[in-house]
């Protein structure tokens, strides 16, 4: 082991020994030629020469004190204004115990004694030398980014930790900082230009975060900086602060700024967050900062997780169709006339879902109209089994969405699912919101003439919530109006919402349709209603939306009133 270790230490490793004295330097250099490539000078000033051209040839310099034109004592000085000089260790050789404290001031490594009694231990503490420093320069490498001085990342995590427990209580942000299109600027002015850029930025996030708050930097890739620091509101005077350092107007930076980082996320995802953040403005010049949004980042991620389990969703049947009941209350008492199929995501992960979180979702990218379809299929099934198990047909509406209107085959799949389980069309409803034919009135007017022609019955939904002009109503053909449920939950305000309700319901009397009120909580809306001539009433004051089993109880009962 550790011959192979020697040997590999031999073929790579380069001593300088700087002494006046020729007969001294040639017994040193012979304890060393069997291992080491032996570079010689005889003065300081040639020595210092000599580590300047071969800079990353020398691993070691054995140094003379005593010597003309330029003695040991200049050379460490020399050294200690060098930066690169001082990667390199300096053995002195002296036989004066006194000057060695001197020396160890201005720098020296260690010392070796003359004149030279044991060879072996001579070998070994300057082996031992470049060993340690091979070591500290490794360390350092990774610790520290070359160019700015900036730490790596590896060790910005570290210290970040550290800077947790330090901080303990304070809330804490993390910045990403990043120059726009930073290839073109190297390209358009030089990789020199560059570098001062970079390192400019570096000064001032040093600079930011000793003196105007506390907290560390690194440089993560070429361009990318990344901040952690205690929180700050405003960030407005750290971009000024970047633009000011970069000192350019033609080049852009972009800031991605997650405040209050939770101290216990793991920090690449912290960073991760917060890049994402900052790329997500990349391609957008106007825009400096971009803030992460926790709430918002949630919810987008909650719902790509729906988009992607959609199809699983729809295979494995965990939407559910719920029924919520209609009553007619004009009669001598309140009637189940028909019900409103509304759907439910039964999630195996985060439970019931409902519609109004996930419809809208599905709208935006289509999934609607396959959702819409398995609707219309599971409805017609279900009237088929009530028929067997009961003998009537409960009229049933199903909602079209204002994207199913974009359909071509809307019509031919309403019809496929309903003559599928042979449902007469007249107890099959289509409810219509009323945004849908304020946006597009010419489709929806084809559309409900033609599913008219084959003897649907078509509501207008939400009536009252869009803006569709008194004028649409006069080319629609509708059968049921349903009163939008806000109108309704807004009657008891003031006397205002009493009026427009009652007018709403005295238009359906003169069109001859039939009024649906929905939303109708309690029982002060219902007396209201039912005195205004209001024909149907859907809403909790009857029942909340019902699973099929909890359904049939209602039908149950209906029916037992009925014998
Ligand atoms: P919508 O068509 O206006 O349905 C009425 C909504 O009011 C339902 O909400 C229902 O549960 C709720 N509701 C009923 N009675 C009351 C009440 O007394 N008080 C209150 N506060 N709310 C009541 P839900 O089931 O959450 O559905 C929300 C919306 O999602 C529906 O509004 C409809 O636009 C859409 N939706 C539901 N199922 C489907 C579907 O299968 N296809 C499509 N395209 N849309 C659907
Ligand atoms: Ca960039
Ligand atoms: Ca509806």
């Amino acid at each position: 082991m550790n011959e192979n270790r020697d040997k590999d230490f031999e073929r790579h490793h380069t001593l300088l020994i700087v002494d006046d004295d020729e007969i001294n330097g040639d017994i040193l250099s012979s304890f060393f030629e069997a291992e080491f490539n032996i570079m010689r000078a005889f003065n300081g000033k040639d020595a210092l020469d000599l580590l300047k051209q071969n800079n990353d040839v020398i691993d070691l310099v054995l140094l003379d004190i005593f010597m003309p034109v330029m003695d040991g004592f200049e050379v460490l000085k020399a050294r200690q204004k060098d930066s690169d000089l001082r990667k390199v260790p300096f053995v002195i050789m002296t036989s004066e115990r006194e000057i060695e404290k001197e020396c160890l001031v201005i720098g020296a490594n260690d010392f070796i004694k003359k004149p030279y009694d044991n060879p072996e231990i001579i070998i070994a503490r300057v082996k031992r030398m470049i060993e340690l420093y091979e070591d500290r320069s490794i360390i350092k490498e990774v610790k520290k980014d070359k160019l700015t001085d900036l730490y790596s990342l590896e060790f910005f995590k570290k210290f970040a930790h550290q800077f947790d427990i330090l901080e303990e209580n304070s809330p804490k942000d993390i910045l990403s900082i990043n120059i726009a299109k930073f290839h073109l600027v190297n390209e358009l002015y030089g990789h020199h230009y560059g570098d001062i850029v970079l390192i400019n930025i570096a000064t001032y996030l040093k600079s930011y975060i000793t003196k105007v708050t506390k907290g560390i930097a690194c440089r993560m890739d070429a361009d990318e900086f990344v901040v952690y620091c205690l929180h700050h509101d405003d960030y407005s005077e750290f971009i000024k602060g970047i633009i000011k350092a970069i000192n350019n107007p033609g080049i852009h930076v972009h800031v991605g700024i997650y405040p209050n980082v939770d101290k216990d996320l793991d920090k690449d995802i912290a960073i991760g967050r917060v890049i994402s953040v900052q790329q997500s403005i990349k391609e957008d010049l106007n825009k400096v900062s971009a803030l992460y949004d926790e709430k918002a980042q949630n919810k987008a991620f909650f719902e790509e997780e729906l988009i992607n389990c959609f199809d699983e969703a729809i295979e494995k049947k965990q939407f559910h169709v719920f029924y919520q009941p209609k009553y007619s209350i004009q009669g001598e008492r309140n009637v189940l006339s028909s019900a409103e199929a509304l759907i439910r995501w039964i999630h195996p992960k985060h439970g019931m879902i409902s519609p109004g979180i996930f419809i809208p979702l599905f709208e935006e990218n289509g999934l609607i109209q396959k959702l819409d379809n398995y609707v219309f299929n599971e409805v017609a099934r279900q009237q088929a089994e009530w028929f067997k198990k009961y003998h009537f047909y409960l009229p049933i509406s199903v909602n079209v969405s204002r994207v199913d209107i974009y359909n071509p085959d809307l019509e031919k799949e309403i019809i496929e699912a309903v003559d599928k389980y042979n449902i007469p069309h007249d107890k099959y409803y289509i409810e219509i919101t009323e945004s849908a034919f304020s946006e597009n009135i010419q489709e929806v007017i084809d559309l409900t003439v033609s599913l008219k022609n084959k003897g649907f019955l078509i509501e207008i939904d939400d009536f009252g919530s869009g803006y569709s002009s008194l004028s649409a109503l006069t080319e629609l053909t509708f059968d049921v109006v349903k009163i939008d449920g806000s109108f309704i939950r807004k009657i008891d305000r003031n006397e205002k919402n009493k009026d427009i309700v009652k007018m709403i319901l005295d238009l359906c009397k003169r069109l001859k349709v039939l009024s649906v009120a929905e939303g109708v909580e309690n029982e002060e809306y219902y007396h209201f209603l039912k005195d205004n001539g209001c024909d149907i009433i859907q809403g909790y004051y009857f029942s909340k939306p019902l699973p099929v089993d909890d359904f049939n109880k209602l039908i149950e009962k209906e029916l037992d009133y009925e014998r």
